[in-house]
């Protein structure tokens, strides 16, 4: 961290920044410019409590030099580390897509849905069994009998099941069924959640907060990793912007930074990140062509009478031809599918 002292600072002002970084544990080395002083604050002490010297008198401002997340970091001239969820890997060449209902409603539309996404490619089925809706009075999953749907669509397709975990409590629930636990973007700043999923080893699928810069939703990966799970895949689903002709814009920016400034494995939603199934297709490719490790779409059989987020589902037909146009895509960008 550097530390830039005021024009005109005092000895004294000058003096009490240095007592303040040895404090912390602490080493000052002066950085002397023509016309600002820095003090470094070298060595591995209490960076948040530093940050505060801000407000002191002869402090003009703090700089900190290396990123607040250590643990998902990306390391230069490391490459990025894949997720693995058994056989499968996320991160690698091959990218992973995740398809199936926002919510599971029924036996039937999911492992009819289970069928025709794993027809085409898809490699995990999605479906959520506890749903964070707006409103209370909506759907709000199947909960227990939703999980129990997903573990028999797993064992007749073998695709692997991605699904959501809304607290702390059920994460032992879900994790007995689930290969991979969703954290809702609704619940990316849920810290006691975030350290809960991070107790288990299972790979958890981080979704972006609609409201979260990039360095929060490190900073939200970090929590997982800081109780010893590393097995984080990064997912970009759309944020609020001033736009109002979709229902979140999708930063297509964060692909190719979350994946330079991490080691994580970086997936886009383009189901949630436009709100609209006609546009699900040109934003999938756009999210491979940036460099996307691989794509969670909504899919099902009846979009009109899907109990969330119809408006922007998929039907089977369409999540094919999607594939087979995001295999040209991939193979232009050096990946497969
Ligand atoms: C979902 O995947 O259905 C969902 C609720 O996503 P998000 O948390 O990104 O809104
Ligand atoms: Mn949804």
């Amino acid at each position: 961290m550097i530390i830039i002292l005021r024009p005109g600072h005092s000895p004294a002002e000058r003096q009490a920044v240095e007592d303040i970084i040895s404090h912390h544990g602490y080493r000052s080395v002066p950085i002397v410019g023509e016309l600002r002083t820095g003090i470094a604050a070298v060595g591995d002490g209490d960076k948040e409590t530093l940050c505060q010297c801000e407000a002191m008198p002869g402090v003009e401002r703090v700089m900190r030099v290396i990123s607040p997340y250590k643990l998902v970091a990306r390391v230069a001239g490391h490459d990025p580390e894949p997720v693995r969820i058994g056989e499968l890997s996320v991160g690698g060449d091959r990218l992973v897509v995740m398809a199936g209902p926002c919510s599971i409603e029924s036996a039937e539309s999911l492992f009819g849905i289970a069928r025709a996404v794993r027809a085409a490619g898809a490699t995990v089925l999605r479906g959520g069994a506890f749903k964070p809706r707006t409103s209370p009075y909506a759907f709000r999953g199947l909960g227990v009998e939703g999980l129990k749907l997903l573990v028999e669509a797993r064992a007749e397709t073998g695709l692997k099941i991605v699904t959501e975990v809304m607290t702390p409590e059920t994460v032992d629930l879900v994790a007995e069924s689930a290969d991979i636990l969703q954290v809702g973007a609704r619940n990316m700043q849920n810290f006691p959640l975030l350290l809960a999923v991070g107790r288990t080893h299972k790979p958890v699928l981080l979704k972006r907060g609609m409201s979260a810069t990039v360095e929060e939703f490190l900073m939200a990966a970090e929590y997982v990793a800081s109780e010893g799970n590393p097995n984080i895949i990064l997912c970009e689903r759309g944020i609020r912007t001033f736009e109002t002709a979709t229902r979140f814009t999708l930063d297509i920016n964060a692909v190719p930074l979350l994946k330079k400034l991490s080691r994580l494995p970086v997936l886009v939603d383009p189901s949630h990140g436009t709100g609209r199934w006609d546009l699900v297709l040109p934003v999938s490719r756009a999210a491979v062509a940036a460099g996307a490790d691989g794509l969670i779409i909504e899919v099902h059989d009846r979009p009109n009478e899907a109990i969330s987020d119809g408006a922007q589902s998929i039907l089977p037909s369409r999540f094919n031809k999607l594939m087979e146009e995001l295999a040209m895509v991939a193979h232009a960008v050096g990946r497969t599918l």
